[in-house]
Formats: C-alpha cells, structure tokens, sequence
C-alpha cells in the first residue's frame, strides 16, 4: 500500500489553527465530496477547491447581510453541496453554524416543527437557512421562533460583495453541534476550533490513516458522527467522501455496500450497530454477497454512537464474509458531543473484542444464590484517543480501579468549553476540566468498555438492571428485531419501582396478543428474575432520536402521559 508523503503526512497530523485554515489547505489538493442518487450513480462532484470558493462568496453574501462574529446561524442539514458551502461560509464569515435535523420518516410534521422551533429558540440564530422542498416546515418553525427564514437557494443569487473576513483565532467557537436527544431535549454543545482540530488529529492517528483512503457515508450532518466524523475530518485529513444521502439509506440499505464496493481505494465507513443489522437482514440467503458486493478493500468499519452489539456484528460478518468482508475491519469507538466526537477508538485491525462480564458485577450486587450466575459481552471500544484521558468514578468522584464499574469521566482539549446558554446544565457534567459523559463503564488494561447509560438504568430492589438486557432477551424471540423494544422503570400505584416494557408488535389478532406477551413476560422473568410490566404497542411508535437512536426517556414520558397506546389485552 503506498505511504503519503512527508507532506501530507504533515498536514493530516499536526493541528490546524482554524476549520478555515483547513480548508483552505484541503482547497490546495485535487480531493473532495461526491454526491449520489439513490441508485449510488454520481450526481456532483464537489472538489475542496470549489467548496472554499462558494463557501467565501456565502461568507461574503452572509456578512453583507449583516451576520457578525459570534452570530449563531441556523442550518437544516441537508447532505449536498449547499449545505457544505454554507456551513463553511459561516465559518469563514466569523458566525457559528448550527446544524438542525431534517425530518424523518418516523416523526410527524408537527412534532418535526416543534423541535426545529424549541432547537432554534435555545441556539437564538441570526437566520435560519433550508432547502426550498422545506420551505413549508421550516419556515413555520422560524416564524414560530421569529427568526429570519431563508430559501438557500434565492440567498446564492445575491451579490457576493468584496468584503474583508474577520480572522478567526484557535479558541473561538468553531459552530454548535446538538446532541442527539436520547435521554433529554437536544443540547447545543460549544466547539472551539481548537477542540474540533484536536479530535479531527486523533482520528487521523487513532485510524492510522493512510493514502488511498476514502470515506463512504450516509451518516445524517445534523450527528456529530456524520458531521464531524464524515465532513469535517474528511476536510481536515484530506480525503475524499462518497455520500449517499440519510433517506436514500433507510429505502435502500444496501446502497451503502454498493458503493463501498465501487471504491477503487482503500475504504473508511461507519455506523450505529443499526446500520450493520438492516444490511444483514436485507441480504436474503439465496443471494451469494460475493455477486452483488465487493467489500475486501473495506479497511475501516467504524461503529459507535451507540451500544455495540456483539451478536449483530456477527451477522454482519456472516453476510458478507463471502463478499470479502473482514471481521478485522470493525473499529468499534465511543463517543459523545460534548468530547467534540471521539473519546476512544479502538485499534485499527483488531476488531470486535468482548469480555464477559457477570450479571451482578453489572448489577452492582453481590450473587444471589437462587439463579445460575449470567453474562453479559461487553465491547471494548478502544483506548482514549491521543491527548483524552478516561477515569472510573463513583457517584461521589472517588477515582475507581481497573474493571471497577463506574461513572465514565474524560478530560482532554477536545472538549467542550459548555453547552450554549445553559450554566446550571454545564456546570452540572463539567467538573475540573473532566466531563461526566452520563455514561456507565469501566477500564481494563487501558481500554473503555461501556455499559449503559446512566439515565437509562433501572433500578429495583436496590439492584441496578440494564434496559438493554431486557430489549435484548426480548429480541432473541422469533419475529423481533432490534428497535422493537424499550424498556425503562416507572412506579406502580403502591409506590414500587418496576420495569415496564413496551414491545411493538405486528400482529391483529387478539388472541395471539395475549401469546406473545405471556411469552415475553416469561422469558424477560427468566433471564431478569423480574415481573415487568409488559405492553404490547403499534408499529413504528417507539420514539427515536433524529440520528435514529431509541429513546427510552421520551418513550416512558409519553407512555405515562398516555401518548403511547398500548393494545387492549385482557390480564
Ligand atoms: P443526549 O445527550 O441528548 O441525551 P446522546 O447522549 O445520545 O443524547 P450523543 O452525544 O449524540 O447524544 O451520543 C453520545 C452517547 O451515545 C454517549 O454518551 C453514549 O451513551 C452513546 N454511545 C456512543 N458510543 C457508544 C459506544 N461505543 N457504546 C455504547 N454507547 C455509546
Ligand atoms: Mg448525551
């Protein structure tokens, strides 16, 4: 494989200064974006060069417009060009882009507009920019909001004045980037420009990054994953992205594999776990992979963002093995928006690596002699990227020792100085420079094994259960897939804490109902030693975030608010 140049080598490595200033030099090079239709055909091209020359006349455009340094400037993210130039015309203009969700297929046109509405109203932006097909949506939100709604394509036709560029420096904020929602309202997370540059330089290094390396993505630009991991890090560590647009996946998942084998070079491509599991089951059995997809030169299959299932990615393998899919390419990483993206990445080539762990350790209990002891695989997700520092904590802050589970804490100049406007919920996860993630794990030999969120835990008797063993057990029923489930603790009327699971459910026929939960309620006893509360709900009504993650908070709100319906089934 050929090595970059000293160069080059340079360049990806060492920090830039500025978003801009990477650009800049990226503008230097013959990389860039390339768009497909859903069919993976080509519809653009979109070297870094031409991206720096439309992104200085947006600047240009933005600053003749009045948008000042510090101004906080909108964007429904959609994946193309447009939004490309914008984004970095805004950088270029001194303001801080705000990236915002498009709709999804499973959230309404009302509830798609009160979320734009209540994110535009925390990030308070100087105008909001979309896409002419979002003109209805969007534009109710901004008027809800009283922000200035503009069409980016009418805001391309205006002059582009010579202007000066205000110069921007290293600790500015870089843009704001939402977190995803799973257990709260979205928060808009401050990235400096030197917080950015440092995660996008421990990518590069903990992806060994090497020439020939291209990334392929339909990750959404309103994540962190898509945002920072397949735009902004491509741009910073030169190397071109092949895209496919967030829709245009969930139609046609194998899309993705389709254009991961047309890439001549060497390819870099990541996903939740749920990404894996929709390929591994649209490839039916009578179909050979090794006819329709070529992933040998599939070099980095990055997976995060979420729960890394160990049992799925198998699957995975098992589907595509014959299409020269290498179980070594999984490059399992954790990661969250308040680091910027990464916290640890695993080594390149080593794969999915679990270790079991006993079900009282996770529980926090001592055994309990009635019950065979269980485990549960916990994925390794890797070291702490360069310059991140990862500690165990107790409740309290006492630093705990290896394979001690525990609150996961990280400091490192990759994150964030605060959330935007909100003191009380910055000062509430930022303690000493360290972060509290809000998430559950520990170390082992220097690496990260995550187990759970905090919020998300269940807690009975004293004894802490994971929503995930539940959602899990339930999964391994037949005519269940992961996503069917969500699980989470509310109070009986007598005042006792108990798990309610609600299961999505496709079948119309009432005696079956009451089959299947019977069924569920006993296999969820059997691996839990618990009762739960089970329901039996609609498809497609567990609430997920807009980057496609469960989540259980808003699940147990509506639940309990009576917005979720569960089937009539008699006791
Ligand atoms: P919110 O903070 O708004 O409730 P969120 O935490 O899902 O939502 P993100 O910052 O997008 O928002 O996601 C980061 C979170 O995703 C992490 O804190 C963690 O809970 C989960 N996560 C990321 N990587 C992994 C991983 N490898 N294994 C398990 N969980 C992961
Ligand atoms: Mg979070």
């Amino acid at each position: 494989m050929a090595t970059p140049s000293s160069d080059a080598l340079k360049r990806r490595f060492s920090d830039f200064a500025t978003l801009g200033e990477a650009l800049d030099y990226a503008a230097t090079g013959t990389l860039g974006l390339n768009f497909h239709d859903p069919r993976g055909q080509l519809v653009r091209g979109y070297s870094y060069r031409e991206l720096r020359e439309n992104a200085l006349a947006q600047a240009r455009r933005m600053i003749d417009a009045g948008v000042a340094p510090g101004d906080r400037i909108a964007l429904v993210a959609e994946t193309g060009a447009e939004f490309a130039s914008l984004f970095f015309g805004v950088v270029y203009a001194g303001g801080w882009p705000v990236p915002l969700p498009l709709p999804t297929s499973f959230g309404g046109r009302e509830s798609y507009i009160d979320q734009l509405g209540v994110q535009l109203k925390s990030c308070d932006p100087k105008m909001l920019f979309y896409p002419a097909e979002l003109a209805s949506m969007a534009g109710e939100a901004a008027r809800i909001a009283g922000v200035e709604g503009i069409e980016w394509e009418a805001f391309e036709t205006r002059p582009a004045p010579e202007v000066p560029l205000p110069a921007a420096q290293t600790d500015d904020i870089a843009y704001l980037q939402y977190s995803s929602g799973s257990t709260r309202f979205p928060h808009g997370v401050a990235i400096t420009h030197r917080a950015l540059l440092n995660n996008l330089a421990a990518h590069a290094h903990g992806m060994a990054l090497i020439e020939g390396d291209r990334c392929v993505s339909w990750l959404p630009w309103y994540h962190d994953m898509g945002l920072v991991g397949c735009f902004l890090s491509p741009v910073a560590n030169q190397v071109s992205v092949d895209y496919l647009k967030t829709e245009d996946f969930a139609r046609r998942p194998l899309a993705w594999l389709e254009l991961i084998s047309r890439n001549p070079g060497t390819t870099l491509s990541y996903s939740p776990t749920f990404g894996y599991d929709i390929c591994a089951r649209r490839m039916s059995s009578q179909t050979k992979a090794s006819d329709r997809f070529d992933l040998s030169r599939w070099r980095v299959a990055g997976n995060g963002a979420d729960m890394i299932r160990p049992d799925v990615m198998q699957k995975f393998v098992d589907a595509f093995a014959d299409a020269g899919f290498k179980a070594s390419a999984f490059l399992p990483s954790y990661g969250l928006a308040e680091a910027t993206l990464a916290v640890s990445i695993m080594p390149p080539g080593e794969g999915i690596v679990v270790e079991l762990v006993e079900e009282t350790q996770l529980s926090g209990m001592s055994a309990d002699g009635d019950r065979p002891q269980r485990y549960r695989s916990i994925v390794n997700c890797g070291r702490p990227v360069r310059d991140m520092e990862v500690q165990i904590r107790e409740e309290d802050g006492t630093p705990l020792p290896d394979k001690a589970i525990g609150k996961v804490w990280c400091r490192g100049p990759s994150v964030m100085v605060g959330y935007f406007r909100d003191t009380a919920a910055t000062e509430a996860c930022l303690r000493d420079g360290w972060l509290d993630t809000g998430d559950m794990g520990y170390l082992s030999d220097g690496y990260v094994y995550i187990v759970g969120r905090a919020k998300d835990m269940i807690i009975v008797n004293g004894r802490n259960h994971w929503p995930q063993d539940i959602e899990w057990a339930v999964e391994q029923l037949p005519g269940f897939k992961a996503g069917d489930i969500a699980a989470f603790a509310i109070t009986t009327p007598g005042g006792e804490e108990t798990p309610a699971v609600l299961v999505q459910c496709r079948t119309s026929d009432d005696a079956e109902r009451t089959r299947l939960r019977d069924e569920i309620r006993e296999r969820v006893r059997s691996v839990t030693g618990m009762n739960c509360v089970i329901e039996l709900v609609p498809p497609r009504t567990l609430p997920r975030t807009s980057s496609g993650k469960l989540s259980r908070a808003k699940a147990r709100n509506l639940y309990l608010a009576g917005e979720i319906k569960p089937y009539d089934i008699a006791a």
